[in-house]
């Protein structure tokens, strides 16, 4: 049974007409960065949840969701409408092995989102343990227009404090800009243009990946992946793919 606690919107910041960030406080139990919430409204007399990556750091506050709003989706047709001082329901432990804690040492860490799955990575670069851990840090964000690369402000700092160890990648499907690389990631890993934009090889012996989003770029970026010669990562028998589906 999950245990409920109130949460109350301080802020909330509207990206574009679908996506929105949501950030609430809420007497949450301590979390890993990479692991998720569920979130709740009472809608018609019933309890309606969904999970969410937290974006902000463990030992962040205000805690913070971004999402997108589904249309006609059950919980975030109502999400979306919340104003700072309304209330929602938080799980009060977070969840998930999405987190550093599951992912090898290794050389290179790539961490490849669709859409909101940026959230995620933000909340573990927020912490110092990538730094730490891993030479190279590649954050590759696909999105379909270039409006939804959001979190701009967010990911710039990283860049000035992590410049020479980090690179982002802003990949976008449906529209060309000279800044970002068109197409889909799995293509971009079979024609080697992820590579070339981020400047490393990947390498099975020095690369370790966390997918995250989009179902069917997980799975097919796997796939990619897989004719290269990564191993999906097992508590058993480790390898260097570990993934996360949004749905
Ligand atoms: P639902 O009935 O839940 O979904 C309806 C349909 O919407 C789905 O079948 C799918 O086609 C589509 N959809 C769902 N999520 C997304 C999405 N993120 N992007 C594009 N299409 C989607 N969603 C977030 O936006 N941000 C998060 O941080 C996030 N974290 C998640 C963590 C986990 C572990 C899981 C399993 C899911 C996560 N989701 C996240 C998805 C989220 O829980 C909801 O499914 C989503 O917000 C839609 O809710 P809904 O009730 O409106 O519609």
């Amino acid at each position: 049974m999950t245990r409920w606690v109130e949460g109350r919107v301080v802020e909330k910041r509207r990206w574009s007409e679908q996506l929105c960030s949501l950030r609430f406080e809420a007497p949450v139990a301590p979390f890993r960065a990479g692991q998720f919430t569920r979130v709740a409204l009472d809608i018609d007399a019933e309890r309606v949840a969904r999970p969410y990556s937290y974006v902000n750091a463990p030992d962040e506050r205000p805690l913070e969701i971004y999402f997108i709003e589904v249309p006609h989706g059950p919980l975030t047709q109502h999400l979306a409408d919340l104003e700072p001082g309304e209330t929602l329901w938080v799980a009060e432990q977070a969840n998930g092995f999405f987190t550093l804690d599951e992912v090898p040492a290794s050389e290179q860490l790539w961490l490849l989102a669709t859409g909101t799955a940026l959230g995620v990575y933000l909340s573990i670069l927020k912490t110092e343990e990538p730094w730490r851990r891993y030479e190279r840090i590649v954050l590759v964000h696909a999105v379909r227009t270039v409006s939804e690369l959001t979190y701009r402000d967010t990911i710039e700092a990283l860049q000035r404090e992590h410049a020479g160890q980090f690179v982002f990648v802003p990949v976008v499907s449906r529209e060309q800009t000279p800044y970002t690389l068109q197409g889909r990631i799995p293509d971009m890993i079979e024609d080697g243009r992820l590579e070339a934009r981020a400047g490393l090889p990947l390498d099975p012996a020095r690369s370790q990946l966390m997918l995250c989003g989009n179902p069917g770029m997980v799975k097919d970026t796997t796939e990619a992946l897989e004719a290269r010669g990564f191993t999906k990562n097992r508590r058993r028998e480790p390898g260097q793919i570990t993934t996360e589906k949004y749905w």
